[in-house]
This record gives structure tokens, C-alpha cells and sequence, in this order.
């Protein structure tokens, strides 16, 4: 078995993956907050962190994944009071939404995928013991963590206390010892969300729920914890005070965090108007086209989004797509195939050395290259199983039509976004409401907008 290395931000070192316990490799992601569609930068984590979930099942079998959906926030509060819908409509909206586009993506369901406010007795739970412990307080309807009683509190960001400090600028709660310290429980308005609790009426803090969904579904301390490098600090951080100091153990043994995505070499932002929504981007190109991209460069390296890397990725995709076209039978069970092509698992060898799925792909294509040159159809049949099943652990690979761009859509689907573009006309967003229209001519649906409103109907090639 090739052995497993990863890079662990907690100790800055590349090292080889021991797990507490190999018959259950256990996971933790931190999940999107629910409150609009993620945009690409946010698609980038749920991908790389499906092939590390890919990998671990195939090198050790069973593997138990957390991802968690933040379903509580200030911004989920502000969007419902905007859009005049309750904080449960917004939130199941988009957690539906959210799950049409990671099918797309092809990512597996991870084994749990638990929601933030179904958990606030837990949050509670825990939120009590560090009471109990000292290492927090109650202040003025808030409970805080003291972060000074944990000595090596910075351990995962390496920053001294000093760095942490809140500039001068920034006015320091009155009601807290220390600058450092952070919420836990806070009261809430009257239109804000909030549960009964010992402390008064109130609501989480943001750290607080992945602690406790994470040690339900994981234990006090279990392999891995994953999420984005922004989250390092203060998430990250505090999540591992707060394990610390409610169970006194080290939250997770290997911490690992993808680097930034950039679009056209700048970060994006509201004020540039070039945020790329997953949603937007999902419409435009098929979702195995948006993995390869994001698993084309390095996940620790800045990934810059560009038109070209993404016609790059669709090239690349109809030739490995190309080359399973020439095989006439391809085995489910690959068996013996490595041994009759004298193949070795380059794939998986890459992705065993941290997840280097940009030399992965190489290996993809090069199997590619040997189908194209090889004259043997039992030949080509062997090394097409071994494509389909290397591509597997990076999700690829899996459509059964590549080439044929038929219509899927229902006819809910075609009438859903019949009513998206007739409300992006209205609010005189004409691109979204022609990049609609140019989807569903994609599908083979010709809209038609008469008198009566839009009428559609299925064309033929
Ligand atoms: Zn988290």
C-alpha cells in the first residue's frame, strides 16, 4: 500500500499519515454558511477535500466525513430580512441549491453533513464545561472564552499573543477581560434568532458549533481537520482552545488548508464586480469541467481562475473522454489489470504525496497517450479500465455521455428557469437572463416569448 504523506499546517511539516485508528479514519470539513449560493473560491475546499475523502476510503476503507452547514449568521439574518422570507425558508433554500451544484461537481455526500442549529444543546454542553473549567466567563448576557488561561493559545497560526491584539482602532468590547478573548454565546435582538439557555436568551458564536458537531460525530480528538487557509485564524484557532479546554485534548492530529483562488490575478470582491457565484459558473460549463479545474493546480498553491484554464480543462476532458471511446468492454472489477499491462498506480502515488493532483492529471493523460498509440484491443480494454478507475478517486471521468450534449432537464427544471429569466428581466439583469436562454438552447430548449409570456419547445440537431 503506498503510504499516505500530508502536509500538516499544525506542525509546518510534511508527514506520514498515522491514523488513531485504521479501521475508521475520521474527518472534519468546515462547511459553507448558508445564506447565498458559494462562490468558486468556496467550491475550491469541497472539491480537494472529496478527492482526500476518495483517497482515504481507497487506501483504508472506511472513513467517516464531517462537513457542517453554518445555518446560523448574521448574514443569513440580514439576507432573509431583505429578501422578506423566514431564516428557515432562506436556509433551505439554499442548502438545496447547495446540493444540486456539489452533485454537479460530482463530490460524494459526506457521512454526516450536520446543521448548526440542530445542535445548539451540544454547542451548550460544551459552552458549560469551559464555564465550569475557567476558561470562560459570563459577561453582561455573554459568555466568553478567556483565552490567556490557555497557554499555548497561536499554536496552529504561529502568532504570538501581541500580533493578535486588535489595533488601537478597534473598540474592545467593555465587557471583556481581555481583548483576545471571543464569543461563545451572545444575547440576541428581538428579530434575531435565539435559544432558551442558562446564560439568558441568546444565540452561538461561529466558532462554538464545530466543536461541538465535529466531537458528536467524531470524538474529542479524531485524524483530520480541513477548511479553507482564511480560516486558520481566529476559526481554526479557536476551535482547538475550545476542544482544549473543554476535553482537554488536542482537537484533530493533521490540519490542512487550501490556498487562496484569484480570478484574473485578483482576489475577488464586491467592489471589482468579479466574484464568480458556483451556481453562475455551473450554468456556463459542465460541473466536471469546473473539478478539473480546481484540481488542476497544487490545493496548497494559489489557484488563478482563468477563461483559459477552463477551455484548457474541457480540452483536456473530451481527450480522456476520447480514449475510453475506444474501448468495447470496460471491466468494473479492474482486477488483475496492473499486472497483465505491467500498470502501476501513478495516480494514486501522486495523490499518497500530498494530494498532488496537478501530477495526477499528467498521469491521467499519459494513460490517455498509451490508448491512443496502443493497436491491441484487449490492450486498449485493460488500459481503459485502468483510466476509469484511476479517475474515479479524483471524480472523474464518471459521465456516460460525454459527447452527447442531450436534453436532462424536466420539464420542473426547464419551467424553475423559465421563471429565473422572466425575473432577471425584470430586474433588467439581461446577461444572466441570455446566459438562460443560451442553457437551455444547450439542453435542446428553444424559448419562445410570445404575447402570453415565454413558450418553449424541444429541438432537434
Ligand atoms: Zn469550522
Amino acid at each position: 500500500m503506498n503510504s499516505l504523506h500530508l502536509y500538516n499546517s499544525l506542525t509546518n511539516r510534511l508527514e506520514e499519515f498515522t491514523p488513531i485508528d485504521s479501521g475508521n479514519i475520521r474527518m472534519y470539513a468546515c462547511g459553507p454558511t448558508v445564506y447565498s449560493s458559494p462562490h468558486i473560491g468556496n467550491a475550491r475546499p469541497l472539491v480537494v477535500f472529496d478527492v482526500l475523502f476518495r483517497l482515504l476510503k481507497r487506501l483504508y476503507g472506511n472513513v467517516t466525513y464531517v462537513r457542517n452547514l453554518t445555518d446560523v449568521d448574521d448574514k443569513i439574518n440580514k439576507r432573509a430580512h431583505e429578501r422578506n422570507i423566514s431564516i428557515k425558508e432562506l436556509t433551505d433554500e439554499v442548502i438545496e441549491e447547495f446540493h444540486k451544484n456539489t452533485d454537479k461537481l460530482n463530490l460524494l455526500r459526506p457521512t454526516y453533513e450536520p446543521r448548526a442549529t440542530f445542535h445548539i444543546k451540544e454547542m451548550l454542553d460544551i459552552i458549560n464545561l469551559l464555564v465550569q473549567s475557567g476558561f470562560a466567563y459570563i459577561a453582561e448576557g455573554h459568555v466568553l472564552f478567556r483565552v490567556k488561561k490557555l497557554e499555548n493559545y497561536g499554536q496552529l497560526s504561529k502568532r504570538s499573543l501581541e500580533d493578535m491584539i486588535p489595533g488601537s482602532r478597534v473598540e474592545v468590547a467593555p465587557y471583556k477581560e481581555d481583548p483576545l478573548d471571543f464569543v461563545l454565546w451572545k444575547p440576541s435582538n428581538e428579530n434575531e434568532p435565539s435559544w432558551d439557555s442558562p446564560f439568558g436568551k441568546g444565540r452561538p458564536g461561529w466558532h462554538i458549533e464545530c466543536s461541538a458537531m465535529s466531537s458528536k460525530y467524531l470524538g474529542k480528538q479524531f485524524d483530520i481537520h480541513a477548511g479553507g487557509q482564511d480560516l486558520i485564524f481566529p476559526h481554526h484557532e479557536n476551535e482547538i482552545a475550545q476542544n482544549f479546554g473543554a476535553f482537554g485534548c488536542l482537537m484533530a492530529n493533521y490540519w490542512i488548508h487550501n490556498g487562496l483562488l484569484l480570478v484574473n490575478n485578483q482576489k475577488m470582491s464586491k467592489s471589482l464586480g468579479n466574484i464568480i457565484s458556483l451556481d453562475e459558473i455551473l450554468r456556463k460549463y459542465d460541473g466536471e469541467i469546473i473539478r478539473y479545474v480546481l484540481l488542476s493546480t497544487h490545493y496548497q498553491k494559489t489557484l488563478n481562475w482563468t477563461d483559459q484554464i477552463v477551455n484548457q480543462a474541457k480540452l483536456a476532458l473530451d481527450r480522456l473522454y476520447g480514449a475510453l471511446e475506444s474501448a468495447t468492454e470496460i471491466s468494473g472489477d479492474a482486477g488483475n489489470f496492473e499486472g497483465k499491462i505491467g500498470f502501476e498506480s501513478k495516480v494514486t502515488e501522486a495523490l499518497c504525496n500530498n494530494l498532488n493532483t496537478s501530477l495526477a492529471l499528467q498521469e491521467l493523460s499519459k494513460i490517455a497517450d498509451k490508448i491512443y498509440k496502443s493497436n491491441d484491443q484487449v490492450e486498449k480494454n485493460l488500459l481503459c479500465s485502468a483510466l476509469k478507475k484511476e479517475a474515479e478517486i479524483l471524480g472523474l471521468l464518471a459521465r456516460k455521455n460525454w459527447f452527447q450534449k442531450e436534453a436532462k432537464l424536466s420539464e420542473e427544471e426547464i419551467s424553475k428557469l423559465l421563471n429565473e429569466r422572466a425575473q432577471a428581466k425584470a430586474g433588467k439583469n439581461f446577461q444572466k437572463a441570455d446566459e438562460i436562454r443560451n442553457y437551455l438552447l444547450q439542453n435542446k430548449i428553444k424559448i419562445e416569448d410570445t404575447k402570453d409570456g415565454p413558450v418553449w419547445k424541444v429541438i432537434s440537431e
